[in-house]
């Protein structure tokens, strides 16, 4: 069986990872990517506030390679999924089986006047930059801002803006900065309300403005205002901006997606193409986009091609489970477990940030860069 794994992140590491433990050189596997290595979403945000720096947190492809495992750094530029073939810059790949887990592409040029005069911290490049923006900050009106939805990691805006408190105390500019979050979600983590609740708090206790079920449409470069959907105009001297999100344009073209995702079957992640499956940010599965959520799912895909090399019928079945820590700065990280399950209310169970969690986070990181690259790293 020949099996072609479209993406290196979290789906795509964790699915060739278990096919290449379990069936060696039984199976053959290709795995793509444009990019030269991994980075953890965490490790953008790590950066961004000088507790490391960039090459410490990037994961070379090279030093993930495996029996069985053929790595291929090129840019997808077509996707059939009746023939499961790709075209690439380093020509034509098909397969028997077909797993795509191109995540979500980040668009920051969609919303008006983000690049001119904001910061935006999703994508490597920019959140690799906004560290030497923020370290020419001398204080002032910061505001981190949601431009769309869906958007990766819905945590991740609120415990930027925790992170961004202690940045400014740090540097003794706290007393001359206003830090505001716009968010269009009415809490800052809907499925657990007692992780919401605590992270209210937390933004009350320092001060932090909260401004939910409101997102930013554009920033007017010249008076440095964020333009809201709602009408209104928020002052700012430094913008943190959650840009656009959209599947990759090649997966766009492929015919694969309804409504600007991938459909798949919430419990195999089967497509409407025999033997194409989808996993992650890329697909409309019903969990948020996280990494968490995308390893799960490739790991069923895992579990259900493991039994079909041996000829066995997989009971595996996706259970929209996954474990997400949340930085609360003063170096405490808290831990949420949410349930996403289709016909069901999402519910999750919520730890209280602690100093033990932190380490709980680290060991997160560093067991997945021992499972898949086979090396010991520490986020920080
Ligand atoms: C600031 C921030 C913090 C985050 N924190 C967390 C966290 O704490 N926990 C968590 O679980 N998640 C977190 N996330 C979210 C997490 O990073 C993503 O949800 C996760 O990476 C999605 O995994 P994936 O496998 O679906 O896609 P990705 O990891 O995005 O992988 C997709 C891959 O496809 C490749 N690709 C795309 N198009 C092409 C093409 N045309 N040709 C070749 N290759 C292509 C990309 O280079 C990429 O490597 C965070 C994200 C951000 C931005």
């Amino acid at each position: 069986m020949r099996i072609l794994v479209l993406g290196a992140g979290f789906g795509g590491l964790e699915l060739t990872t278990r096919l290449a433990t379990e069936l060696g050189d039984d199976v053959e596997i290709v795995l793509i990517d444009r990019a030269a290595g991994f980075v953890f979403g965490f490790s953008k945000l790590d950066v961004m506030f000088g507790r490391t720096t960039a090459p410490a947190v990037h994961h070379p492809y090279g030093d993930a390679v495996r029996p069985g495992v053929q790595f291929v750094q090129t840019v997808i530029r077509s996707i059939d999924p009746s023939t499961r073939r790709v075209e690439t810059d380093a020509g034509s790949f098909d397969g028997d089986v077909l797993v795509v887990a191109l995540g979500a592409d980040l668009d920051p040029a969609a919303t008006p006047g983000l690049l001119e005069a904001g910061c935006e911290y999703y994508t490597v490049e920019g959140a690799f930059a906004a560290r030497e923006v923020l370290d020419g900050f001398r204080g002032g009106r910061v505001i981190v801002g949601v431009t769309s939805t869906p958007f990766k990691c819905p945590p991740a805006p609120s415990e930027t803006a925790l992170m961004m408190h202690d940045f400014l105390v740090a540097r003794g500019l706290r007393d001359a900065s206003e830090i505001a979050l716009v968010m269009p979600l009415p809490a800052p983590i809907p499925p657990s309300p007692f992780a919401s609740a605590a992270l209210l708090a937390a933004f009350a206790e320092r001060d932090i403005a909260w401004h939910p079920q409101r997102i930013v449409r554009g920033l007017d470069p010249e008076r440095k205002v964020a333009l809201l959907a709602d009408g209104d105009e928020m002052p700012f001297d430094l913008f943190l901006g959650v840009p656009t999100h959209r599947v990759p344009a090649v997966v766009a073209e492929s015919g694969l997606c309804v409504d600007g995702w991938i459909p798949v079957n919430p419990l195999t992640l089967e497509t409407a193409y025999p033997d194409v499956y989808a996993v992650g940010d890329v697909t409309s599965v019903g969990t948020p986009k996280a990494g968490v959520f995308s390893e799960r799912q490739a790991s069923v895909v895992a579990d259900r091609l493991i039994a079909r090399h041996r000829g066995e019928e997989s009971t595996s079945t996706y259970d929209g489970v996954g474990i997400c820590y949340v930085e609360f700065g003063h170096h405490r990280v808290a831990r949420v477990e949410v349930t996403f399950r289709s016909g069901e209310r999402p519910n999750g169970r919520f730890e209280e940030p602690s100093v033990a969690l932190l380490a709980d986070k680290s060991e997160f990181g560093t067991s997945r860069i021992r499972r898949w690259f086979g090396r010991d790293w520490t986020s920080y």
